[in-house]
């Protein structure tokens, strides 16, 4: 049945495009506004990570609404880490004891591909790209956006800003509403590698996770359907600005040599990925209240941005879509009290994921590879 209300999305990315399905599917008139060009033409702007480990929390998501299988089609299942040591041989770590249970490695502009088709193909939702989101009025729902250099104006009931890291709408809530927010840097950057296909096969064992653990600094490289491996190197950006410390060519292969030494022989285009790929920053977002006036609300990293290293950023905002779904059928769609509910029901575990995900970054780059974390490990999985 069609509802009275129109609700804008601010932001077709993984959240943004998951949660206008969703929302279409009850009824609702969805606009999405994207400030990117539409990724599905192919002009894609250089995104966060080329790939992402897909969990269950996410998968669930997917599964709701029947797009689990179109999605995870080419997702490459990953039962494990594969540690590797500055000398000798990678060692194996299952993540479950029967070693069956993996996490899977997804293209993320594939499924942002995925989620956006299934969006835009219900009848009751609108996408303009090149939209920018530059000003709104929470009490009214009035937006501003910049479109070619141009401003243009739109009017929803009920706004949602997925919009990410830098969210725009959780600005405007702080320009104009009581909401506070804190955004913690991490020290560490990242830059992501390529390790391409061998002879047209995986140069590496695509059923796991790679971790060099060093550290001060790590790597992490997860499995492509084309056979290569996309790496991400975590560096301190701060003080010391490690990544740009290695301004040459040889100073590049020399650290890589002493550091990543199995990296030099499997990534040969590793001096022009280095040279040419930006560096990202990496932090976690707080903010308080998720909402204004029951007609404006975050949802995803807009609300709750988190580091990458339990992999569960978009799964998150994945499971932020159910919840929210869920308290607007306890709610009879009554957004006044679904916004405040759905707050209160996210909050908790979006802040314990949060922790959880730096606790993982101490864990990833230093204790996985200690002799006493490995002989725990084999006690558990004896
Ligand atoms: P985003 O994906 O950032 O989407 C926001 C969208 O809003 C974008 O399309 C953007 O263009 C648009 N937008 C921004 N501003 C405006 C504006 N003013 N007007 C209109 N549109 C706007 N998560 C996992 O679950 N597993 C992983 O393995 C994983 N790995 C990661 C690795 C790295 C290196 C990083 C940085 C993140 C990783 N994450 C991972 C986290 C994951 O990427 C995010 O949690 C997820 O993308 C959040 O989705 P979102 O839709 O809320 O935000």
């Amino acid at each position: 049945m069609t509802k009275d209300k129109t609700v804008a999305v601010v932001g077709a990315g993984l959240a943004g495009s998951l949660l206008t399905c969703y929302l279409a599917r009850r009824g609702y008139t969805v606009t999405m506004y994207e400030r990117r060009p539409d990724p599905r033409t192919g002009k894609v702007e250089r995104g966060r990570s080329i790939n992402l480990a897909l969990s269950e929390r996410g998968l669930d998501a997917l599964r709701r609404i029947g797009l689990d299988r179109s999605v995870m089609a080419d997702a490459l299942p990953m039962r494990g880490r594969m540690i590797h040591p500055v000398e000798g041989e990678p060692g194996f770590q299952p993540y479950s004891s029967d070693g069956e249970r993996a996490i899977n490695s997804i293209s993320r502009g594939a499924l942002n591909n995925a989620l956006l088709e299934a969006a835009t193909a219900l009848p009751n939702v609108t996408a303009y790209f090149d939209h920018r989101l530059t000003g709104l009025d929470p009490k009214t729902g009035a937006m501003t956006f910049s479109v070619d250099g141009r401003e243009e104006t739109a009017q929803a009931d009920v706004v949602i800003g997925t919009d990410g890291f830098s969210s725009a709408v959780r600005g405007q809530l702080l320009a104009h509403t009581g909401l506070t927010e804190s955004l913690d840097f991490l020290e560490h950057g990242y830059k992501e590698l390529t390790i391409p296909a061998r002879d047209g096969e995986f140069a590496m064992d695509p059923g796991a996770l790679h971790i060099w653990p060093r550290g001060a600094s790590m790597m992490i490289a997860l499995p492509n359907p084309d056979r290569s491996f996309t790496c991400t190197l975590f560096w301190p950006t701060g003080g010391t600005n490690a990544f740009a410390s290695l301004s040459s060519p040889a100073a590049i292969e020399k650290h890589f040599a002493a550091v990543y030494p199995d990296v030099i022989e499997l990534a040969p285009n590793l001096v022009d990925d280095y040279l040419h790929n930006p560096v990202g920053v990496l932090g976690t977002v707080r903010c308080s209240p998720w909402h204004a006036y029951g007609r404006v609300g975050l949802l995803g990293d807009a609300a709750h941005a988190i580091v990458p290293f339990y992999g569960q950023g978009a799964n998150c905002a994945f499971e932020d879509v159910v919840e929210l779904d869920r308290i607007l059928d306890e709610t009879g769609d009554d957004w006044d009290r679904a916004l405040p509910e759905f707050e209160a029901r996210r909050r908790e575990n979006t802040e314990a994921i949060a922790r959880m995900a730096l606790d993982n970054f101490v864990e990833m780059r230093d204790k996985v590879a200690s002799p006493v974390f490995q002989a725990q490990k084999k006690v558990e999985h004896a």
